[in-house]
């Protein structure tokens, strides 16, 4: 199934002859229709993004980052333009067909956590599965694994209200990675977090990403930013720049954004 490399000529060629990814976007738009006024949140992206790779996207406050990572994850559909995800046209898909990839394949950490909140850290981690439809005992057991995989095993019983921000945000992950997907989206996940604990975060993400996971991260902070392997910075809907941060870096060892 997941084969790293598609070698299948999809008749959907672009004129590019770079070798597609886990990600493909191809002149990506996404236009919304204020009264008279059109807003270009997306203004004609090309994208590609290969599997196992940490990508930080960066860029002023509304110059389209969470509308990317919205596509990239499956919550919307383009104006116009290609999104292949692992091969597959998304851009037209219907939204039955848009949950059931998001489902699969794509784990969200945000911001502010979103756990449901009078319910144990372990139960926030096994919802993916309950969509899944995996057994009450197989969740439990998965569920557990993976709490222990982000640190969390001995707090599985506690309510997110009971949990430091950090450990908050160590059970969305968690939560995100549960299913396995091919993809971890993150807006923002140390927005709400204080210095320290961030990079707690950012380490994890480190140990994930080289673990094999695909990481693309949101951020307004350099210093986050050059955890990553990738920098894609955003302006007005546009990619302005795309640049590989310096190797070897095991999160910001070496790193200098500039
Ligand atoms: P960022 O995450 O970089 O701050 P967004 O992707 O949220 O930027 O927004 C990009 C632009 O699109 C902004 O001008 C924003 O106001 C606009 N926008 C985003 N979502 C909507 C929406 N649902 N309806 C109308 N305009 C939107
Ligand atoms: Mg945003």
């Amino acid at each position: 199934m997941a084969t790293g490399i598609s070698e299948t000529e999809s008749g959907q060629q672009s004129g590019t002859s770079a070798p597609r990814g886990l990600i493909s976007l191809r002149a990506l738009r996404k236009i919304y229709i204020m009264g008279d006024q059109e807003v270009r949140a997306l203004d004609g992206v090309d994208l590609d993004i290969q599997k196992g790779e940490f990508v930080a996207i960066m860029g002023p406050s509304g110059s389209g980052k969470s509308t990317l990572m919205n596509l990239i994850g499956c919550l919307d559909t383009p104006t116009s333009g290609s999104f292949l995800l692992n091969g597959q046209e998304v851009s037209t898909m219907d939204e039955n067909q848009l949950a059931d990839l998001r489902n699969r394949e794509i784990g969200f950490v945000f911001q502010t956590f979103n756990l449901l909140p009078r319910t144990s850290a372990l139960q926030n981690v096994e919802l993916p599965l309950v969509y899944a439809g995996i057994s009450r005992q197989e969740r439990r057991k998965r569920a557990h694994e993976t709490l222990e995989r982000v640190q969390l095993e001995d707090r599985a019983t506690h309510a997110p209200s009971e949990l430091s921000g950090g450990q908050r945000q160590r059970v969305a992950v968690a939560r995100a990675l549960v299913n396995n997907p091919s993809l971890l989206l993150a807006d923002e996940p140390t927005g709400n977090l204080d210095s320290k604990t961030s990079l707690d975060i950012m380490g994890l993400f480190s140990e994930l990403h080289q673990a094999g996971n695909t990481i693309i991260l949101v951020t307004h902070e350099p210093d986050i930013a050059a955890y990553a392997t990738r920098t894609i910075k955003l302006l007005d809907g546009r990619i302005v720049s795309d640049i590989g941060n310096s190797p070897g870096g095991e999160g910001a060892t070496g790193a200098s954004p500039s």
